[in-house]
């Protein structure tokens, strides 16, 4: 498919055959088309529910307006895009085939003292929101779903749960999901761990082996990530940058334009990853929107509102486990999020969809959902000397650069050797035996 265009392709729905094989005349209404909320919605639809989403910026809203996300997926959450006819720039799209992880030299001299390259088993991919949230928004109408376009309030969600079975809110960092009390006991952050910065490029120059997400550790500066990804106008790389809070990479408040956005970011690669910067001799960016710069507490949500007029509504996705992009997990936690509600409203068949049924599925969800959580809670912090020594270890056992890499994919899979310290000691002794 082209960049940006409308679908009017029939042939990309999943087969008709097997659409509305279980038709169910029940309604469920979605607050939010973002990843979670619409690629539910199009699984939903596919099933024979009734569904529409409501959702508060128009396609061409988001077109038009600035980046979202750096939105890098992996292999499993990719498949369930595919698994729903929803994968229209695979072809299109750089793929993103190793994890490059690099700490630099502490003495300034611009050497790395920590590299070494993982191989993923399954490419990784990154399509720009601003191409992906308006095509699968229209595909979602051409698909039969109802689209209502506002910014809907907590009273409009009463409404909307007294007319439909089940009411699920995927607004994302909307201001709406504070509707979702915080759960304490998995939130220890009470303020954004990084200062975040987006800047999307074309004019890179490639890596001369596969490509990569590029991965730098600066101790005490904050993490630089770059993957390939495909925006409106074509195939691009895109800049991540994670500064520690009040440390040099957090350095973007006096930044008022574009340019000086550009200028910023090979400012710090200049100072810290010569190598990095060595690649942006002529890079530009991709659109005057290319950038972003904000802060998230990560936080996690008891999944139950409660409504106005005491009905309750099912939180999703970032609206109740919302991590800090550092591990590049919350559109693949959006999509595998969206797959087990799938799969959980299906098997509850014409049950009501009550509050057990609400938690359970959320609980499904966080059995997952709660490594991911800790594995990115884990990097967030001063590295325990345990992970020092797994990273540092991956240059010596391709294997362990392999695992890690792949665990991007499957985090459980870290477990629990990258969170016990004895854990990690025993594995790294197999390794050397
Ligand atoms: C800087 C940065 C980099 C990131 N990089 C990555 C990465 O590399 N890999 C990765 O997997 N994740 C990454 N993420 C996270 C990822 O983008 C999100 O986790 C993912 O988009 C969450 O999907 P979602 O469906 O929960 O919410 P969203 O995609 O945010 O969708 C929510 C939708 O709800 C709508 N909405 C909100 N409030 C309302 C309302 N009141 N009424 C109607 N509609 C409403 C919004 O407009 C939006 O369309 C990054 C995030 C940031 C900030």
């Amino acid at each position: 498919m082209r960049k940006g265009t409308v679908i009017e392709n029939q042939d990309i729905l999943p087969p008709k055959s097997t659409i509305g094989i279980i038709m169910s005349s029940r309604k469920i209404t979605i607050l939010g088309g973002g990843q979670a909320g619409l690629q539910l919605a199009c699984g939903l639809l596919h099933k024979g529910y009734q569904v529409k989403v409501v959702q508060n910026r128009t396609p061409e809203d988001i077109r038009s307006g600035k980046v979202l996300s750096s939105q890098c997926m992996f292999g499993q959450a990719l498949q369930n895009e595919r698994d729903l006819g929803l994968d229209f720039w695979t072809e299109e799209c750089p793929t993103i085939d190793s994890i490059n992880f690099v700490v630099p030299a502490p003495d300034g001299s611009g050497k790395k003292q920590v590299d070494w390259n993982g191989g993923l088993d399954r490419p990784a991919q990154s399509v720009d929101q601003r191409l992906k949230y308006p095509v699968w928004l229209q595909e979602f109408e051409r698909r039969g779903g109802k689209l209502e376009i506002r910014e809907a309030t907590v009273a409009d969600l009463d409404d909307y749960a007294a007319t439909s079975d089940l009411t699920i809110v995927a607004a994302g960092k909307g201001d709406i999901a504070k509707l979702f009390e915080r759960d304490l006991e998995k939130s220890p952050f009470g303020q954004p761990q990084r200062v975040l910065a987006l800047t999307y490029l074309h004019g890179m120059t490639s890596r001369p082996d596969h490509s990569a997400v590029n991965f730098n550790l600066i101790p005490a500066v904050g993490e630089y990530f770059l993957f390939p990804a495909l925006t409106h106008s074509g195939p691009c790389d895109i800049m991540v940058f994670e500064g520690i809070p009040g440390g040099p990479m957090d350095c973007w408040k006096d930044v008022t334009s574009p340019s000086q956005h550009l200028e910023r970011s090979k400012w710090i690669l200049d100072k810290f990853l010569p190598w990095e910067a060595e690649r942006c001799r002529n890079v530009e960016l991709t659109d005057a929107n290319g950038i972003l710069t904000g802060a998230l507490t990560p936080i996690v949500r008891k999944p139950i509102g409660r409504l106005p007029s005491g009905r309750a509504v099912l939180g999703l996705a970032d609206a109740v486990c919302l991590n800090d992009p550092i591990t590049g997990q919350g559109s693949n936690n959006a999509s595998k999020a969206a797959k087990i509600y799938l799969d959980a409203i299906v098997a509850h068949g014409d049950q009501p969809f009550d509050e057990a049924f609400m938690q359970a599925t959320f609980d499904g969800y966080w059995n997952y959902a709660q490594f991911v959580t800790g594995w990115t809670h884990l990097l967030l912090q001063p590295p325990p000397l345990h992970v020092l020594k797994i990273m540092g270890s991956a240059q010596t056992y391709p294997p362990l650069a392999r695992r890690i890499a792949n665990g991007f994919d499957n985090p459980l899979d870290l477990f629990p050797w990258f969170a016990v310290d004895e854990e990690a000691d025993r594995y790294l002794q197999q390794l050397a035996e």
